[in-house]
């Protein structure tokens, strides 16, 4: 059996059912734990996952997709079933801006004032709005992208003042603490985002955290989005 087939088997499909019943529940859990009114975004993270998989999981009731890399998703978007939302969620160089602008309605990853101004500039083009996210650094982390906690006043506000863009809040990747747990760092973001929304009111609406190992841990602190790869798909080859 060949691992295209074996993807698409009956079993892969059941065991992506159960992972999805099991995650809305978790997730449903956590909303009742925090006593929150508003509800929770689930998206289904593509990477590495064969479209008929991804097409299984919009079936169950998932209506948003993750996308991080910008050749996967052009070679896949054609064969998903319409009507999905579909937000980028990757790290974004400013030259392949282009190819995503007029096909998805998010970006998350916003992490610089040229990759900010590129995407105004494409979107102005398209005559149209793009909403983003600033990725917020929270760890500190050398490796990875996102604009440094100390930095969030000022490059929100460059990005607030945009005419092609609509600032809607933050994503974030926290690492584990010492402890093993991200709650120090999820805090920090509820923070950041609720500040950020008090000073622009209500177009800030979207605080984006939370992956397979912890999304239960971000909804208890405040997110509104949880980005889930393989504990709804399975591990990633
Ligand atoms: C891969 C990825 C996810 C999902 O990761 P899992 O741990 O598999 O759930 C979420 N967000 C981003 C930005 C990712 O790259």
């Amino acid at each position: 059996m060949t691992e295209k087939s074996f993807s698409s088997s009956p079993e892969a499909f059941a065991q992506v059912r159960e992972n999805y019943l099991r995650i809305t529940e978790n997730i449903a859990n956590a909303v009742a734990k925090a006593n929150r009114q508003d509800k929770i975004r689930f998206m289904a993270v593509t990477k590495t996952v064969p479209v008929e998989k991804v097409n299984y999981a919009v079936s169950l009731g998932i209506n948003l997709l993750g996308e991080n890399r910008v050749q996967e998703f052009l070679g896949k978007r054609d064969f998903y079933v319409p009507d999905c939302e579909i937000h980028f969620i990757g790290g974004l160089q400013n030259n392949k801006v282009k190819y995503i602008i007029d096909k998805v309605s998010m970006i998350h990853s916003v992490d610089s004032e040229k990759l900010a101004l590129e995407i105004d500039k494409r979107a102005s083009l398209m005559e149209r709005i793009m909403d983003i996210l600033i990725e917020v650094n929270i760890g500190k982390e050398e490796s990875k992208g996102g604009i440094l906690p100390d930095a969030v006043n000022e490059f929100s506000d460059f990005c607030f003042h945009m005419n092609n863009i609509r600032l809607r809040g933050f994503m974030a990747i926290p690492p584990p603490d010492d402890n093993g747990s991200n709650e120090r760092y999820f805090e920090q973001m509820q923070r950041i985002y609720n500040d950020c929304r008090s000073k622009y009111g209500e177009d800030i609406d979207t605080l984006s955290m939370g992956m397979s190992n912890d999304y239960e841990q971000a909804v208890l602190h405040g997110s509104n989005l949880v980005r889930i790869g393989s504990a709804l798909f399975g591990n990633r080859k």
